[in-house]
């Protein structure tokens, strides 16, 4: 591997010593034939080991068209290279939408939809949700198909795969008339505030994100995105919940420039330049930094918020920012969102993993009472034993896993511990 040797943080060297960048499907297909240890790459966003492979990775970043745009049923069908950014704007030209988006475009659908990427919202499913036919190329070489409607359960288990089952070459998404949306920002909104009307103020509007950087008992920032049906720009009401309207386009670390987010201060815009934090054209958050994420069962979102802020005097001093949002309940076997709505606890932290290493583990304890999960592409230090017991269908994914990879072709390190893994 002499040109991608880490992850889009840089804080992860691949260990995979070839780099395969097939143009077709046929290609993909000899590729995982031949190969003994293979996985498939995205776009290099998870700041763990999810992706890497002893022996071969395999990109399809040369296969990132849109194949069928299905007007009647509401649904696309897209390669298993293409990246949120170019799909969004295809959709858009094309009249329809998705449902969500993560904080940025700039990742592989296959690779969000994977590990559960989310984005925000009390009625929005995980990005993932989306998705209602999938095709494989799993381990033998062969090409599987799998579709929510005929193969229900192995397709809930195969969405959120976490890489296991093979090579996503294909995903079909569900989608829906285009929308325009308005992003509104308040400022200062108190903790007391927030842990008192979480419900009030998580359900006002289509997408909530609150921002703190743990230094007060204060949320610096609270972006509402809200659905619009016309374009008229609107004044954002002079007191939400104690909190005051921003009075420009801020960046969720305060101290940097608004240049590489999106649109804010109520403008009217189409819904993937408002859905994601950031723009396809800037890089998206800080860019040197590290994440962690713990999805929470939402009936525990004010205690756990409220276990953050006893420590938060251990936190600030590492934490870029933290964001917490809320993502409705699914039915996909290893999301973290699994059978009840969740909230996201989300950590950005500075470039200093030795630091954040020895603070993850108190991090983890006074979340652990919440039935805490780690996000499965971001960095955490929980023992597998304690991730596995969250996961009611674990065993259900094991199997799938070993149905359609028996040989562990596509196992490696991470699945081996976090999903294997018995110690
Ligand atoms: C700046 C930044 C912002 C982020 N914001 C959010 C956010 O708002 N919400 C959130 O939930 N997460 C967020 N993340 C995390 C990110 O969404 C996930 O790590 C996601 O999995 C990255 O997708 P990727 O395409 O980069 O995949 P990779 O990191 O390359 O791979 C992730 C997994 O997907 C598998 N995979 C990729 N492509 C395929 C394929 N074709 N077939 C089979 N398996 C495949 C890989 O094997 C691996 O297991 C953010 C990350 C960064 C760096």
């Amino acid at each position: 591997m002499t040109d991608v040797q880490k992850n889009w943080a840089g804080n992860y060297t691949y260990s995979a010593v070839r780099l395969h960048r097939p143009t077709t499907i046929g290609q993909v297909q000899e590729i995982v034939s031949r190969s003994n240890k293979l996985r498939a790459l995205g776009s290099r966003h998870s700041f763990n080991d999810i992706a890497d492979s002893q022996e071969d990775l395999i990109s399809l970043e040369h296969l990132n068209q849109v194949i069928t745009l299905d007007r009647e049923n509401h649904t696309v069908t897209i390669e298993g290279g293409v990246k949120y950014g170019p799909l969004c704007e295809y959709l858009h030209r094309e009249g329809f939408a998705l449902h969500n988006l993560a904080s940025l475009p700039h990742i592989s659908v296959a690779g969000a939809c994977a590990t559960g990427t989310h984005g925000s919202g009390n009625g929005n499913g995980n990005l993932a949700t989306a998705v209602v036919a999938l095709e494989v190329v799993t381990a033998n070489g062969d090409v599987v198909t799998l579709s929510r409607d005929q193969h229900a359960d192995q397709f809930q288990g195969a969405v959120v795969g976490l890489g296991g089952l093979g090579v996503v070459t294909k995903l079909t998404l569900k989608v829906e008339p285009t929308f325009e949306m308005r992003q509104t920002l308040y400022e200062n909104l108190a903790l007391s505030e927030l842990t008192q009307h979480f419900d009030e103020i998580t359900d006002s509007a289509y997408s909530v994100s609150l921002f703190t950087d743990w230094q007060n008992a204060i949320f610096n920032q609270v972006w509402l995105k809200q659905r619009i049906t016309n374009s008229v720009t609107e004044t954002a009401t002079a007191n939400f919940f104690g909190a005051t309207p921003a009075t420009r386009d801020l960046h969720p670390i305060g101290a940097l420039s608004a240049e590489n987010c999106t649109e804010q201060m109520g403008i009217p815009g189409v819904w993937y330049r408002r859905l994601p934090h950031f723009k396809m054209e800037f890089t998206p958050s800080s860019g040197e930094e590290l994440q962690t994420e713990y999805l929470i069962p939402r009936q525990h979102a004010v205690a756990a918020i409220e276990a953050v802020n006893q420590i938060r005097g251990q936190i600030a001093p590492l934490l870029k920012i933290s964001e917490i949002r809320t993502i409705a309940a699914d039915s996909l076997w290893l999301s973290p969102c699994y059978g009840q709505p969740y909230i996201a606890l989300h950590f950005t932290w500075k470039m200093d993993w030795e630091a954040v290493r020895q603070l993850l583990p108190l991090l983890e304890e006074q979340l652990a009472p919440f039935q805490a999960r780690p996000h499965w592409g971001k960095l955490f230090t929980m023992p597998p034993k304690q991730v596995q017991v969250l996961y009611e269908r674990l065993s259900n994914f094991q199997d799938l896993l070993r149905h359609y990879d028996p040989q562990g072709k596509f196992r490696n390190a991470f699945l081996d511990t976090y999903i294997f893994g018995t110690d």
